[in-house]
Order: structure tokens, then sequence, then C-alpha cells
């Protein structure tokens, strides 16, 4: 029952999506015992290490410069501060640092290089390391994984026929391709996406098609709720509800047995009794700290209170896979190639990605 498949189809997706609630929380549960300890939930804490300035066009992000949405630009923290935000998460239950920066694509260069030595300082405190930094060529993500990087995050965020509505500064494909680079490594990946983004069911389902059938699936997915931010193109859409996350979680759980189901963004807008739903629709790890990249998250102790009630422990570092070696900067086998990779820009008109940007400039 729970073996993982590479050829799931959206209509068997959207048969188990709309199962009745009682039978798709057994068959999600009954899945989710048999692949994990259903009383740990692995703990991440999500670091923006470069905010805002970004030149893409996401709808869902205030970090797009386009917009106007309140969000102060930073440059790139510096690696003593990432180590001391990094032991803090630790202290405070992490085994994941995920380093976020707002780029459209990893370039190499002296930042690149900063980052490298992030992900080497992080690893040597015990921790499992992943970025979030756009797009990646093979050659960057081996050095990312000599660095001693245990996860690259690339989100598909929704079906590739929504992500058009939503996007039009990349192109699907590239996400793929990137994932495609990340996975000629050791390194493992974690994709997932966002639903309340105005997409319908298919997109949610389509979205599973995609990162289901990769071969292998990806090691964690993060799920998130749209968090509908004010200057933002998708400001207007309205919170999803507690049993969309429900169904979407434990629809996750069927179509990815083996994966780590992230409860990401989101979390404010949902009780605890509906969090502990969503672990036992098969969630099993969250974000923590009190701030996703820049919007609000639950404080950690509420987190740790809510762990204690439930009787759930944090993942210990690691469980998973062994912890990858860091290689040194001098001793690297991989050179900075200065690559000028040609990651698509459809540019394709989406009209409230539009309507945002020169409302953006009015009150710029
Ligand atoms: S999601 Fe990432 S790439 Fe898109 S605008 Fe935000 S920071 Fe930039």
């Amino acid at each position: 029952m729970s073996e993982v498949r590479h050829n799931w189809t959206k209509e068997e997706i959207l048969e188990i999506y709309n199962r009745p609630m009682m039978e798709l929380l057994y068959d999600a549960a009954t899945i989710h015992r048999k692949q994990h300890d259903p009383n740990v939930v692995q703990v991440s804490t999500l670091l923006s290490i470069k905010t805002g300035g970004c030149s893409e066009d996401c709808g869902y992000c205030p970090q797009a410069a386009r917009y106007h949405t309140g969000v102060e630009g930073n440059d790139l923290m510096t690696v003593n501060q990432v180590k001391a935000q990094a032991l803090r998460a630790k202290e405070g239950g992490s085994s994941r640092v995920c380093m976020g920066a707002a780029w459209r694509n990893v370039k190499d260069g002296p930042e690149f290089d900063q980052v490298l030595e992030m992900v080497r300082g992080i690893n040597k405190l015990d921790m499992e390391v992943c970025c979030t930094l756009g797009m990646v060529t093979e050659n960057q993500a081996q050095r990312l994984a000599e660095a001693g990087l245990y996860a690259y995050n690339h989100n598909l965020d929704s079906s590739e026929e929504y992500y058009k509505e939503v996007i039009s500064t990349r192109g699907y494909q590239d996400r793929l391709d990137t994932i495609d680079n990340v996975r000629k490594t050791n390194v493992t990946v974690c994709s997932g996406g966002i639903i309340g983004m105005g997409e319908n069911v298919e997109d949610r389902a389509g979205m599973l098609v995609a990162l289901s059938t990769l071969n292998p699936q990806p090691e964690s997915t993060p799920i998130n709720a749209l968090v509908a931010v004010e200057g933002t193109p998708l400001e207007e859409e309205k919170p999803v509800s507690i049993w969309e996350m429900v169904r979407m979680v434990a629809t996750t759980r069927i179509v990815l047995p083996e994966t780590q189901v992230r409860l990401s963004a989101g979390r404010t807008q949902m009780s605890r009794e509906g969090q502990a739903m969503c672990f036992f629709a098969g969630a099993n790890s969250i974000f923590a700290g009190d701030k996703l990249l820049t919007t609000p998250n639950p404080d950690v102790n509420e987190d740790m209170k809510m762990f204690e009630l439930l009787g759930m422990n944090p993942q210990k570092p690691f469980t998973k896979k062994v912890q990858p070696q860091s290689v040194e900067a001098s001793d690297s086998k991989f050179e900075s190639l200065g690559e000028k990779p040609k990651w698509t820009r459809p540019e394709h008109k989406i009209d409230r990605n539009e309507a945002a940007k020169a409302k953006g400039k009015l009150v710029k």
C-alpha cells in the first residue's frame, strides 16, 4: 500500500484528495505510521540571509522589488551572523537551518563563496544545512555539496499550468532542471508548493503529479498555505481552510510516502487542533522561528508547548541520512566556472502582476 510509485496520474490523485475525510485521514495516517515515527517532527529554522530587492515577479512574494510591500532589502549576512543565528536555532530545538536568499539564480563570485562558508560553518555545528538560492547549475550544486550541504530547496510552487498564472520571469522547466542538477550530487532535494493562490484542485493534484513522478521523489516537501501580503498580486486571496490544508497534507503523504512533509507558511492561521490534524494526516516537519523569511510564524516556545501537549519530539539531525563532510575551500575539487547560464524568461503577461507593479510604482 505504501510502496513508492512514480507513475501517479492526476485522476488517481484527485480521487485520493476527494475521499471522504475520515477515510482520507485513516489511509494517510496508516501510510505515515509504516514509514515514519508518528511522534517525531523534524524542526527547521528558515533564515533569510539576503532579503528583498528580488528581480523576479512571483505573485505571492513580498520580496519582489517591483511590488510595494514595505519589505526592506538587506545585503547578504556575514558568516558570523549566520553562525550565531544557527546556534540559537539549535538551542531552540531545530535540527536544520534553511538559508534563503532572494535571488533569481546563484551567480559565481564572492557572494556565493560567502554562502559556501556559511554552509561549512553550520555543518560544523552538527546541524543539517539547507539552502534556497534560486536556480543552480550542476557545478554550483557540486560546490554546495562539497561544502557540506544537506538539502537544497527549490519549490515547484503549483502545477505547470497554474505556475504560468503566478510567475512570468522564470519557467517551470528551469525548476525541474535545477532539481536535476541537485540530484547529480549527494545533496537531498526539498521541493513543494503553495496552496491558496487561486489555483483549483486539479492544479494541486498536478503539482503532486510533478513531485511524485520525480525519481527519486524529494526527501522533503513543504506545503505552504499562502500568506496574502498587501502589495503583492495575490493580496486579495482568501486564506485556505484547515480542511483544504489537511486534504493536501494527507494526499501528499499518500503519494510521497517516504518524504518528510513540512507544514510551512500559514501556520499562524491554524489552531493547535488544526495542526494536530495535519500531523495525524502525515505532516512530520515544521518551520520554527517567529518569521518565515518575511511573513509571521508561531513562536518557538509555542511550538515546543504544542509538541509537549501532543507527546511529540523534535527529530535529531542526520536521522535520515549521514552527515556530509565539509571540504575546505582550499581543498575544493570544483572550481568556480564563472558560468552565465541561460535560464529562461518567458515574460508572458499576467494581469494581476502588472497591476500590482503599477500600484507599487505609484506608492514609491
Ligand atoms: S519567491 Fe524568490 S525568486 Fe520569487 S520574488 Fe520571491 S525571492 Fe524572488
